[in-house]
């Protein structure tokens, strides 16, 4: 009991984030982190970076990260917001457009009820359907928070069930998390002109290989660009620093990367996910950089057990309904191939 926290920090429950085990010879696949480096230009932009330019504020609204952003987008500047990570994006987010009455799915990623908490708004949760699609027609009523592809099942909504959400919804904010969209979603990002209800939030975390960099943005009409600012602009003007702005922005100007990064990812993501299913693993059609999976014969808790012993970590919630999934993140051809021969004795063991 700690009795200098006020009543609003003792009575919150904050969000748990995946481990970071640190060691040389493990396999990380716990947080969906890119398992490639960053573009080549994030190298070269951070080397050729003159350290003097750190005794003068950055700029407030993401400087030449804010246009880089708008070009690769296809979108006037206007219509970008620039934050320190898509968590402190969404947490803006939740509080500029959100008075209670938010809907999400019951099984999503679990900062969003964290948020509504924190805040102090009302939420309700939709189930998913039986086969762990979203139930788009049901997230009907309120404000809407839908990641895309969902977390941590990976799959996915076409852009027309999304299109749905933002009707039948049209008096409230429905924010799209498209975190892993670049592994296969179709990203909403071109229905923003059409939608003033649509906040659509990225981030370079996954899809640049830079979650260490914290770096996101949002896409919406700049009604809502103006409700983030404003609450950006009561917490902490400057979230983003110049070396994230500078760096970042090399990273989004090298598409090629991205993309070639991302295309390999998803080649091994599909070949795991064979191999997985001849293993006799459940494997969950992924759009995302993970697999969300579950064995018939063998407990989600004790695969990670055992994958731990072996210095392999993957991500398991002890949560209703999910609890006997394993989540796994997309590492190298190499690395995943060492999991499933980790796997392939466990099974021969039993
Ligand atoms: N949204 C989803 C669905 C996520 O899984 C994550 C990663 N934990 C985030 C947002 C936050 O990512 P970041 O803060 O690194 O941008």
């Amino acid at each position: 009991m700690n009795n200098f926290l006020s009543s609003k920090a003792a009575a919150i429950t904050p969000y748990t984030a995946g481990a970071q085990p640190v060691g040389s010879g493990i396999i990380k696949i716990n947080t969906n982190e890119n398992p490639y480096p960053p573009s080549p230009k994030v190298f070269e932009a951070l080397s050729a970076f003159d350290a003097d330019r750190l005794r003068l504020y950055p700029r407030p609204d993401g400087g030449m990260l804010r246009s880089a952003v708008a070009a690769q987008n296809g979108v006037p500047e206007t219509h970008v917001f620039c934050g320190n990570g898509s968590d402190e994006v969404l947490g803006f987010a939740f509080y500029a457009f959100f008075d209670g009455n938010i809907l999400f799915p019951d099984i999503t990623y679990s900062f969003y009820p964290v948020w509504a908490s924190l805040y102090g708004l009302s939420y309700q949760t939709v189930a998913l359907n039986a086969d762990f699609t979203v139930a788009a027609d049901a997230l009907y009523g309120g404000g809407v928070v839908l990641a895309n592809p969902n977390a941590p099942t990976g799959i996915a909504l076409e852009p027309n069930a999304i299109e749905g959400i933002l009707v039948r919804n049209s008096e409230h904010v429905v924010i799209v998390d498209e975190a892993y969209a670049v592994f296969g979603a179709q990203s909403v990002i071109p229905l923003v002109q059409k939608y003033p209800n649509l906040l659509v939030v990225t981030t370079l975390s996954k899809s640049h290989g830079l979650a260490g960099l914290r770096v996101a943005y949002a896409i919406g009409q700049p009604h809502l660009i103006d409700g983030l600012e404003r609450v950006k602009d009561s917490f902490n003007s400057y979230p983003l620093d110049t070396i994230a702005q500078i760096a970042a922005s090399a990273a989004l100007k090298d598409t090629a990367y991205c993309t070639q990064t991302a295309q390999k990812i998803i080649a091994t993501r599909e070949r795991t996910a064979e191999r997985l299913a001849e293993l006799g693993f459940l494997v969950l059609p992924s759009k995302a950089n993970f697999l969300f999976v579950t064995h018939p014969r063998f407990a989600a808790a004790d695969i990670k057990a055992y994958l731990e012993q072996n210095s392999i970590f993957v991500r398991h919630f002890n949560l209703p309904r999910i609890s006997n999934y394993l989540r796994i993140s997309i590492g190298t051809d190499a690395q995943m191939d060492t999991v499933v021969s980790c796997l392939i004795k466990l099974l021969h063991k039993a």
